[in-house]
C-alpha cells in the first residue's frame, strides 16, 4: 500500500464507522500493519490508507495493534508537547500539545468493545491517530502563526503526489 499524502480530501473528512467484521478487515489491519512498518511509522489510520474506514493501527512496545472505531472518552488535564511527524506530511515536524493520558474506547478485530488508558507516547499515537479518523491533521493542531510558516513546506509536500 502506499500512503495517502497531503492534501489528498480523504485526509480531512470524517472516516465511516466500521460494522463488518470479518476476513476483509483483518486482510486490510494485515496490510495497514505492513505499510507501516515499510514506512518506519509507529501509527497509521484508515484515511493513509485511502480507506474511509476507522481503524488504526498503533505501534507499542509489546508490537502492533488494530483498533476501530477508537473514541476518546476521557483526557487527563495534563498535557505534554512534543514533537510530531506524520507520514501523510513527510518531511513535516510541528510541536503539538496533548492530553498526557487518555482512555479510549474502541473495539477488537472481532468486534468485541474494549476501553483502555494509555499514557506517554502511546497516548499520543492514540490521539494523532483518532484525529485522523475525525479528518484532522498536526497542522489543525498547530497555532494559526506557525501554521503560516509551514505554507512553503506544504506546497512542497503538495507537490508531490
Ligand atoms: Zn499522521
Amino acid at each position: 500500500m502506499k500512503v495517502t499524502l497531503y492534501p489528498s480530501r480523504i485526509l480531512f473528512r470524517e472516516a465511516k464507522p466500521v460494522f463488518e467484521f470479518g476476513d476483509a478487515l483483518k486482510k486490510l489491519a494485515g496490510d495497514m500493519a505492513q505499510t507501516m512498518k515499510e514506512y518506519d511509522g509507529v501509527g497509521l489510520a484508515g484515511p493513509q490508507a485511502n480507506q474511509d474506514a476507522k481503524i488504526i493501527i498503533v505501534h507499542t512496545p509489546e508490537g502492533d495493534h488494530t483498533f476501530v472505531n477508537p473514541q476518546i472518552i476521557q483526557k487527563s488535564r495534563e498535557t505534554a508537547e512534543e514533537e510530531e511527524g506524520c507520514l501523510s506530511l513527510p518531511g513535516l515536524f510541528v510541536n503539538v500539545k496533548r492530553a498526557e493520558e487518555v482512555e479510549v474506547a474502541c473495539q477488537t478485530l472481532e468486534g468485541e468493545t474494549v476501553k483502555l488508558k494509555v499514557s506517554g507516547l502511546t497516548s499520543r499515537i492514540f490521539q494523532h491517530e483518532i484525529d485522523h479518523v475525525e479528518g484532522r491533521l498536526i497542522i489543525h493542531r498547530t497555532p494559526f502563526l506557525k501554521r503560516m510558516r509551514l505554507r512553503k513546506k506544504l506546497r512542497e509536500i503538495a507537490n508531490l503526489s
